[in-house]
């Protein structure tokens, strides 16, 4: 299947440079769009994750930026875009890169929170070091 970007999406300035814009409504729980291209086993700066050493190159989802309050999610298993909740034509789609990726080609700091988005396994490790470390002043 191929996608007329024209039609579904727009690709404009977002949140962090070019996003991903709806041109039609998305109802919540929607199949926003099926991710198709190359898989490669590494992070790349536009690639998204779909298994543990599986990245898809797509090049709608390589431009959809990241939110810590995101309205769409990647589900793996179909490597699908699923809307969280209803987007409106003309919103931003996002998805929130520390729920889904492990780790980022290229990590950056977030819009909203000022965070740096690394990836869920630079969070965790952060999670078990503030474990230690409060486990240390008991
Ligand atoms: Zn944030």
């Amino acid at each position: 299947m191929n996608y007329d970007l024209s039609s579904q999406f727009e690709i404009k300035s977002g949140i962090h440079g070019i996003g991903v814009f709806a041109t039609k409504d998305i109802k919540k729980g929607e199949i926003i769009f099926t991710m198709e291209g190359k898989t490669v086993n590494h992070p790349t700066r536009t690639s998204v994750q779909i298994d543990a050493k599986l990245h898809i190159e797509d090049k709608i989802a390589g431009r959809i930026n990241h939110s810590c309050t995101p309205n769409a999610k990647v589900d793996r298993k179909t490597k699908s875009f699923i809307s969280l909740k209803d987007i409106k034509i003309g919103d931003e789609i996002t998805f929130d890169y520390n729920q889904n990726e492990d780790t980022l080609a290229s990590p950056f700091i977030c819009h909203c929170c000022h965070r740096l988005i690394t990836g869920k396994k630079q969070l965790q490790e952060n999670k078990n070091s503030t474990d230690i470390l409060s486990g240390l002043h008991h």
